[in-house]
């Protein structure tokens, strides 16, 4: 494309300050359809249907499509974004442990307007595109790009064999950032589903396995795939690839796969691409007694299993989990929620530990793929809130007052406050093994000793009262006084001003 063409941008968010996750959405909503995003939101609107809270309440949705990318050899991505989203958005990766530099293509008002980021972005990636250093790069529209319509479908597809995968992420249109994932590797998906019908390609760095192989959906724990491919292999199945992959050529062996297990149940676009590679989808995945004895039973009649041979893998896998949870060894009160995806995975387990699970609260949204987590729970007497807001997460806590709140940041805090031992969900218990008899003994472990913290809670609750509290928050030279007289003119000032102003807008 020359320098001339004309691009059709619509500089309207641009313009406007304060527009992001924090406000502004349907301004930004509307500025992205009239800017020729229609299609792409309303296939974001199908795939990933909104709850209660629409504008993101953990970070920045964008951040999944740039962990899928930044985890990915041979692939370089870069951000098109305002500066203060770009900075979040690398401090986060960095923090997680990116070891990669995340490249920015910066814009202001004017290159936004006259459609000169459009040719700055397609600059930056003909200046990246080496083939002997990459693969892929990846191109991330965020919230203010997309709602001006920067159209990075119009990169093109291949620059010197290096793809070109432009996507938009924004907010507004993705709620959270595990389905931020799907969007990154559902796009991927297609691609590499093209190429394969388009001709040849690469054999994946692992030699073929002999047997069927089941492609793994969901980022996991890494045994997590070797303990389901010991769970399997009485099948005669084997684990093939997890998506998101780390390699490009590992598309090409995922969408090789027998059967697709989506153990991860929001990659509602990579499903259908796998479901245009003609693979049939598993939902839920092997935890606790129930969960494994079902997964195991639907994988085997997926991949056209006999059926002595799905008893014979169901025998293996249950004898070891029955002696771990036949003790029950959870005992206690629990709330539950995240943004991970897995939070009804985890909530399965629990409740075949023996814990009182009260509520379970997820970010995501209910799909074909965790509607048996979620039937299952619910018969177990258990909520379960999809689309959780932190407000239902919250309020849960408060409800139930559980022994252990597993939870988000916030809730973790809130739950502290009030002397509620607390585990982050993200760090502290999605980042484990989930399957299997040792993911069950290593959760068991870390739950009890988490619910046995509550006499540390109780003895620092009544060391330090409420000191630190509200106004009293932050540091002091000496104990902060109290100035009632004071805070009473300041409320009487505020009043005033209030009335004043009235008076003045009713006037004018
Ligand atoms: S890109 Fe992310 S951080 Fe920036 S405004 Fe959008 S949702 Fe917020």
């Amino acid at each position: 494309m020359s320098s001339s063409t004309i691009i059709p941008i619509v500089p309207v968010a641009a313009a406007s300050d304060g527009l992001g996750c924090h406000a502004g959405q349907d301004k930004l909503l509307e500025a992205a359809r009239a800017a020729g995003k229609s299609e792409v939101l309303a296939q974001y609107a199908a795939d990933y249907p909104k709850g209660p809270h629409d504008q993101p309440q953990s970070m920045c949705p964008a951040f999944g499509s740039l962990r899928v990318g930044l985890r990915m050899r041979r692939t370089a991505t870069i951000l098109s974004g305002s500066a203060c989203c770009v900075y979040g958005l690398t401090f986060t990766s960095h923090f997680y442990g990116a070891r990669r530099s995340v490249g920015y293509v910066p814009f202001n008002s004017e290159s936004l307007v006259t459609g000169k980021l459009f040719e700055d972005i397609r600059d930056a990636v003909h200046a990246q595109a080496d083939p002997a250093k990459l693969d892929t790069i990846v191109i991330i529209n965020l919230c203010v790009p997309t709602a001006s319509g920067v159209p990075l479908k119009l990169l093109p597809p291949a620059i010197n064999g290096v793809r070109i995968i432009g996507i938009d992420v924004p907010g507004f249109g993705v709620p959270t950032h595990a389905e931020a994932k799907d969007v990154l590797a559902g796009a991927m998906l297609r691609y590499a589903r093209q190429e394969v019908m388009a001709g040849p390609v690469p054999a994946p760095r692992q030699a073929r396995q002999d047997k069927p192989t089941i492609t793994l959906l969901g980022e996991m724990f890494p045994a997590d795939p070797m303990i389901i491919a010991q769970m399997i292999a009485p099948m005669g199945l084997g684990v093939g690839t997890v998506v998101p992959t780390r390699e490009w050529r590992e598309l090409y062996a995922a969408l090789d796969g027998s059967v697709v297990a989506a153990i991860h149940p929001f990659y509602t676009a990579s499903v259908r691409e796998f479901q245009a590679a003609g693979r049939p989808i598993v939902g839920s995945a092997p935890v606790g007694i129930d969960g494994t004895h079902e997964w195991l039973g639907a994988i085997g009649q997926a991949a056209g299993v006999p059926q002595a041979l799905i008893d014979l893998a169901r025998n293996q896998a249950l004898t070891s989990l029955r002696a771990v949870l036949a003790s029950q060894p959870i005992k206690g009160r629990i709330t539950l929620s995240g943004y991970e995806g897995s939070e009804l995975l985890v909530a399965r387990w629990l409740v075949e530990c023996g814990a009182d699970l009260r509520y379970v609260g997820s970010a995501c949204p209910a799909t074909p793929w965790n509607l048996a987590d979620a039937q299952w729970l619910q018969a177990k007497g258990v909520h379960v809130q999809f689309r959780a807001s932190l407000e239902q997460d919250l309020a849960a806590v408060h409800e139930f007052k559980p022994q252990l709140a597993i939870g988000t940041t916030p809730v973790v805090q809130a739950a502290k406050e009030a002397r509620i031992p607390s585990l982050y969900f993200t760090n502290l218990i999605s980042a484990r093994p989930l399957m299997g008899a040792a993911a069950a003994g290593s959760l068991v472990q870390v739950i009890n000793a988490a619910m046995g913290n509550q006499a540390r809670f109780d003895a620092m609750k009544d060391f330090f009262g409420g000191v630190g509290q509200a106004d009293e928050a932050g540091l002091w030279d000496g104990v902060p006084q109290q100035f009632p007289e004071f805070r009473k003119d300041m409320k009487r000032q505020r009043e005033k001003q209030a009335k004043k102003r009235k008076a003045e807008e009713m006037g004018s």
